[in-house]
């Protein structure tokens, strides 16, 4: 029986711990934080990763998560709707396949699947340190323990703690968008209504997403440097940012609590030259990040760590596992980064020439006619698994 120690038990690290379980693997999950996830953002799912979720069986539960919200209103200064969305012609586009649901939703029903299969997170647990042997890892953890294993897979985000020390420091892999996000939900709900809004200045803008009557998610998206922010200053960071803003947001970021912003940090992607290095690899975030306004981080790390999984079953060694599975996805993740660099543009404009122009096209996009097409492109190649 093979031996693997995934590091991060986020959507790649439980996605590949289910699917390498089911293969027949032994699985060790270690996650820095606390425990099980309550707090997170708004996401998107569609496109291979909704593959990947029939193949795990947790398409069902995901599909049973509906939020309150039928409709995207682009909004005004004045919270005046110019331009609507309807979510059924989104899903319409998207022959279906296309849900909303919350980071720990997704968390959460991983998390069952993975008890189904026997598969333990061991919480507050980080490595210390890598040690290479010719055919295994022996790995030391922050408690003191070690082990050894097959296989060591950093699935442990943008920020990854294996990658800087298997691969090197962040820096390098590092490519700036030249934007901030920050997203949290708050129990003030402004004047939202029942229909997500999505607010856009010239140099700022945030979506709101009303998720129950008393409750809503909020992002925002501004022009930000490669610093990164100490949590005690995401408040008074984001109050400056939007001052002077004409609608909600000042009202709503000075309603949260000092330390209630939960996400604050640069838009990057991480670019390696390589993902795998003998007995160790990364997944997900950790050297694929294609940046959290992509719309499609989450269903790709689905993506890659199914791949991974087969690639490894199917492989006479862990070693030619690895290297299949880079070369099966890495071009494509590589076109997808170019897709959301232009994306982020659409989100954050820099001038009103560039406002009304966004404007333009996202109704082009969204219109009946042209919501098909949009699908595609925004899906992109899909994978057959
Ligand atoms: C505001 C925002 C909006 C987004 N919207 C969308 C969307 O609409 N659609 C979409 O598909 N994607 C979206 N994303 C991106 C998506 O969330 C990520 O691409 C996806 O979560 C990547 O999964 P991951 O498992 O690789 O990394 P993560 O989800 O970051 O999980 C990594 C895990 O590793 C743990 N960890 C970190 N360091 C260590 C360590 N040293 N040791 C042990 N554990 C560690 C972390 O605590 C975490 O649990 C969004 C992201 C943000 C921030």
């Amino acid at each position: 029986m093979k031996r693997v120690l995934i590091s991060g038990a986020g959507i790649a690290g439980l996605t590949l711990a289910c699917c390498l379980a089911d293969f027949g693997w032994q699985v060790d999950v270690i996650e820095k934080a606390e425990g099980e996830r309550k707090s997170g953002y708004m996401i998107t799912f569609f496109g291979n990763g909704w593959g990947v979720a029939k193949k795990m069986k947790i398409l069902d539960p995901i599909k049973e998560i509906r939020y309150p919200f039928q409709e995207f209103q682009y909004v005004d200064s004045l919270g005046k709707p110019y331009f609507n969305v309807r979510l059924d012609l989104v899903r319409k586009g998207f022959g279906q396949e296309y849900t909303y649901l919350r980071r720990p939703d997704f968390e959460r029903i991983l998390l069952e699947r993975s008890k189904e299969l026997s598969i333990h997170v061991k919480y507050k647990t980080q490595v210390a340190q890598v040690n290479e042997a010719s055919d295994s890892v022996s790995v030391s953890f922050q408690n003191g323990d070690i082990n050894s294993y097959d296989l060591v897979v950093g699935a442990d985000g943008m920020h990854s703690g294996v990658r800087k020390m298997v691969f090197g420091e962040e820096n390098q892999f590092s490519r700036y968008l030249g934007y901030g996000v920050a997203a949290f939900q708050t129990k003030y709900r402004g004047e939202i209504g029942g229909s997500v809004k999505i607010h856009q200045e010239t140099n700022r803008s945030a979506i709101y997403y009303p998720v129950s009557e008393k409750a809503m998610d909020c992002v925002f998206m501004f022009p930000w440097t490669a610093e990164r922010v100490p949590k005690e200053n995401y408040k008074s960071v984001l109050l400056e940012t939007y001052a002077g803003s004409k609608w909600i947001s000042q009202d709503v970021i000075k309603r949260m609590p000092e330390q209630g912003i939960e996400y604050f940090d640069v838009l990057k992607q991480i670019q390696m030259q390589t993902w795998t290095k003998n007995h160790v690899c990364l997944v997900g975030d950790a050297c694929a990040c294609l940046s959290p306004l992509a719309g499609q981080g989450a269903s790709m790390a689905m993506l890659e760590a199914f791949v991974l999984a087969n690639e490894l079953k199917k492989s006479a060694s862990v070693k030619e596992g690895l290297l299949r599975y880079e070369s099966i996805l890495k071009s494509d993740i590589e076109s997808r980064q170019i897709q959301a660099i232009h994306l982020t543009h659409r989100f954050v404009s820099t001038s009103t020439q560039e406002t009304a122009w966004n404007r333009l096209v996202t109704r082009l996009e969204f219109s009946p006619l042209l919501v098909g097409r949009t699908a595609k492109v925004f899906k992109g190649k899909i994978h057959q698994i």
